[in-house]
């Protein structure tokens, strides 16, 4: 770390910032850029940079501020409390990012980092397959090498930004005699080589903010590995728990997101379940607060509990704003939407069953759950 502001300091700094230019930043859209947000959410991504507050907390070689962990939280603090996003996307800026500097060779580190901060490589995640999401380790996109590159075959789904997405972080199958996990590789993926076909998909909320990807006989260079052949699924899992940890951050929005709702209830009558629902609400979300300050910005296992705490919490807070609405919930506007939205993040990351799978077995150390014969060569994230 370089000498730098104080993390005091260094929030006022921030917050003077934010107050200053949060009317150029996009919608608080969350973690993923929606595809009719790239244009303002790029430049937002680039005015960040120039005020230096991208990066924060990567080394200054590669265009970061060599700054803290905390730093970094404090930045996503004041982000959320100005209503605005800390960073372009969370693939690109949070996933992609930690995983090159973690993984990366000093070329890749040098070809990417400071592009991603400048939002000329944007990026998506190449993870799940129509039959591989939870049980990830069963994927079966092929990579087969072929000299200086490997040949791709397959199909990606729910590929969040895929069509305004240069790159993408891509898992496929390397060794296909080894067991599931030792036979995957982890790739830094052009989206315009030859072979890559992007196909948009349609959401209940009637946005289409997914895509499916299809690879057929894609040529991709060797050098594009990233971490070890066939050791892709630690650099994976890495990825994962940091985004996580990410969506742990919610804990703030969410604050706000409560304020809001108490004053939705103003000059309202509300019946006394509503009341109970929503001092519930708030209450269980003051605890979320208080466990993600003990936590800290780092990720970690602890950051299934964050993630299923939250997106359960958003998922019943969006609930209770239909219940208010009544029955101009169900016309179109932001209680519809949040509600037709709401479950996704129950989903997105890892479902809230692996999560407590997780919970269970990783952080109380209960014993494994039971497999069936058939599954018992696949993996549970
Ligand atoms: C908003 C959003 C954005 C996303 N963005 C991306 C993206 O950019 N890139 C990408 O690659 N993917 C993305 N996804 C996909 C996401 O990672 C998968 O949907 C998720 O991992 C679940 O996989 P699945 O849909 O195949 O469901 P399945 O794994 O088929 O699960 C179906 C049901 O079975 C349950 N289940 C499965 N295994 C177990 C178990 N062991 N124990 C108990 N219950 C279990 C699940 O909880 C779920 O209820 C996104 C999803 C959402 C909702």
């Amino acid at each position: 770390m370089s000498d730098g502001p104080d993390v005091a300091e260094f929030q006022s700094e921030v917050a003077q910032w934010l107050a200053a230019n949060a009317d150029r930043a996009p919608r608080d859209y969350g973690a993923i850029c929606p595809p009719d947000q790239i244009d303002q959410g790029s430049a937002w991504q680039r005015a960040i940079r120039d005020a230096g507050y991208a990066g924060i907390h990567w080394p200054t070689e590669f265009g970061g501020r060599g700054l803290s962990a905390e730093h970094n939280g404090v930045w996503m603090l004041e982000c959320a409390r100005a209503g605005v996003p800390p960073v372009l996307n969370m693939v690109g800026l949070v996933l992609t990012g930690g995983a090159v500097l973690r993984y990366g060779t000093p070329e890749q580190q040098h070809r990417h980092l400071l592009a991603t901060l400048n939002a000329e490589h944007v990026w998506c995640q190449l993870f799940s397959e129509p039959g591989s999401g939870s049980d990830l380790a069963s994927l079966s996109t092929r990579a087969e090498r072929d000299g200086d590159r490997y040949v791709v075959n397959g199909q990606k789904v729910w590929c969040s930004g895929g069509r305004y997405s240069n790159w993408g972080i891509l898992m496929a199958r390397t060794d296909p005699d080894a067991r599931n996990h030792a036979g995957l590789s982890f790739f830094l993926c052009p989206m315009d080589l030859p072979g890559i076909e992007i196909r948009p998909l349609k959401q209940m909320t009637g946005e289409s903010e997914f895509d499916e990807v299809f690879f057929t006989d894609v040529e991709l260079p060797a050098d594009h590995l990233l971490g070890p052949e066939h050791g892709g699924w630690g650099v994976g899992m890495a990825v994962l728990t940091s985004e996580r940890g990410h969506i742990g951050t919610a804990v703030i929005s969410l604050e706000r997101r409560l304020d809001q709702m108490m004053r939705l209830s103003e000059g309202r009558q509300l019946d006394a379940p509503s009341r109970q629902n929503l001092m519930r609400l708030v209450s269980t979300g003051n605890a979320y607060k208080a466990m993600a300050q003990r936590q800290g910005p780092v990720a970690s296992t602890a950051a299934s509990l964050m993630k299923l705490g939250i997106t359960q919490m958003t998922f019943d807070a969006s609930m209770l704003r239909g219940d208010l609405a009544g029955p101009d919930g169900m016309l179109d506007g932001p209680d519809a939407s949040g509600m037709l939205a709401a479950p996704g993040g129950r989903i997105a990351g890892g479902t809230s069953e692996v999560q407590r799978n997780i919970i269970g077995e990783r952080l109380l150390g209960l014993p494994r759950e039971p497999k069936p014969e058939s599954s018992r060569k696949g993996q549970e994230i």
